[in-house]
């Protein structure tokens, strides 16, 4: 503490931050922070800062867990590193693949591991082209997306994804990747009824599959829910549509679980949550809570029979698998497991956390508070009825600016704000994370009336 103006200047003098405005960022300074326990983060100010978004959606245990530090210390004093290339394993590595077939859906016991959610991404890709060409289909390349999607930040992640600002800088998507609307309704759905919006959304895939040519689709990407593009809930009439089309035509299914895995809908993956039946599962984030770095992809075993007829799929991380990772990743699903986190989620938490979030649909600024399990948003419209927004200012990041200056992280889509907390959240802690939420609204509203 105290040493807030030095750290910036070493900032300002040497770190290029990701997915950060540098020209705000260099004006201001950045936020430090020091240390975290339990919910809370603390500042070089001092601080203290709920953590609404659980970091990056990704501490599911919460901060300051010995368990976890004592795994990685224990694996770093056994086997620091080795790698899992040319034919070689190790203990934690295969102990971690056994426990994720356990609690993945039925029919998906097979794991490619990698260091994060984009690597993910860049590796169902190559496996989904590769698994084709096994079958004796090469041609079938193209995979669909969806606009406002987020699927990672390395060239194939932000090609998967639809994030248009993203592919304004540096020439994306690259070829073979098409993308159809997102079920987004209160921001694209009109006057439309939301189950009739949610059914007309899940038909493009069908149009965008007959459009390019069944023979060329190799796979549909989407996450269950959309985190990173404003907590987008699919109304109910969306997945069993799509789940429709997807058995009338022999096209892969990719289930981004970076955000929905281990636990955020209340369930193990939000694939459970929706019954869908995936052949591929893009994880990362909450499967270390975010202590060590590690993603992974799990994979149907029709799926994982074909590849492994193919020979050597050329594809691979120095850190796939990393042994401390796989250590601590194990650990984080005993924890889950012992403490009964995802259970308490489903029946006691979440219930709560949505009960008094959508309290906030009251306020004056707010259009629509919506969430699901361990997720939740919130809407800044001018006018409630049109749906209007503000324009000429940024209305989300005030609020968001606001929430940090009174001890809230929370993040802003736009004008949208929203939450991810620690599934280990308490019930008092969430009447602190509302009632803070509406004091914030409340400082923001007074700057536009
Ligand atoms: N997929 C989804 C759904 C995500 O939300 C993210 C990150 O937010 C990613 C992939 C990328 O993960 P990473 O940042 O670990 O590369």
């Amino acid at each position: 503490e105290g040493n807030t103006q030095h750290w910036q200047a070493l900032g300002r003098r040497h770190h290029l931050p990701p997915f950060s405005d540098y020209k705000a960022l260099n004006a201001k300074g950045s936020r430090i922070i020091t240390r975290a326990e339990g919910v809370y983060l603390w500042d070089s100010a001092g601080n203290r800062i709920l953590d609404g978004m659980a970091g990056l959606w990704c501490v599911n245990v919460g901060y300051g867990r010995e368990e976890l530090v004592q795994a990685a210390a224990r694996q770093m004093r056994e086997l620091p590193y080795y790698n899992l290339f040319f034919q070689t394993a190790h203990p934690p590595v295969l102990e971690l693949a056994e426990a994720i077939a356990e609690i993945a859906p039925a029919g998906m016991t097979h794991v490619f591991f990698t260091g994060s959610g984009s690597e993910s991404n860049d590796t169902v890709l190559r496996m989904v082209r590769h698994y084709w060409a096994v079958k004796g289909q090469p041609q079938k390349q193209v995979i669909i997306g969806r606009w406002n999607g987020y699927h990672g930040s390395t060239v194939a992640g932000a090609s998967l994804g639809g994030m248009k600002a993203m592919h304004g800088q540096g020439g994306l998507p690259i070829p073979g990747i098409e993308h159809i609307d997102q079920p987004y309704w209160y921001g694209e759905g009109g006057d439309e009824d939301p189950e009739a919006f949610g059914v007309r959304m899940a038909e493009q895939l069908e149009q965008k599959i007959l459009q390019v040519g069944v023979e060329k689709v190799a796979a549909f990407i989407a996450e269950p829910i959309q985190g990173a593009g404003g907590v987008i809930i699919p109304p109910d009439s969306y997945w069993p549509k799509i789940h429709e089309i997807l058995a009338r035509y022999d096209i892969l299914f990719i289930a981004d679980e970076v955000i929905c895995g281990f636990g955020r809908t209340g369930e193990w993956f939000g694939s459970d949550y929706y019954g869908s039946a995936p052949d591929l599962m893009p994880i990362a984030k909450g499967l270390t809570s975010g202590y060590v770095p590690m993603g992974g992809v799990i994979v149907r075993d029709e799926v994982a029979a074909v590849l492994n007829e193919g020979g050597e799929f050329f594809h691979g991380f120095t850190y796939s698998g990393h042994p401390v990772a796989a250590a601590v990743a194990l650990e984080n699903l005993r924890i889950l497991k012992r403490e009964g986190i995802i259970d308490r989620v489903r029946t006691h938490t979440a219930p709560y956390l949505q009960r008094r979030w959508r309290e906030l649909a009251d306020h004056p600024l707010v259009g629509e508070a919506r969430g699901l399990g361990m997720l939740g948003a919130l809407e800044l419209v001018k006018d409630k009825r049109t749906r209007t927004r503000f324009s000429g200012i940024e209305l989300g990041m005030r609020c968001r600016e606001h929430c940090l200056d009174n001890g809230l992280v929370m993040r802003a889509v736009g004008d949208t704000l929203i939450i991810s907390p620690p599934l280990v959240i308490s019930e008092a802690q969430i009447d602190e994370l509302v009632s803070k939420a509406r004091l914030c609204l409340d400082l923001t509203a007074g700057e536009v009336e």
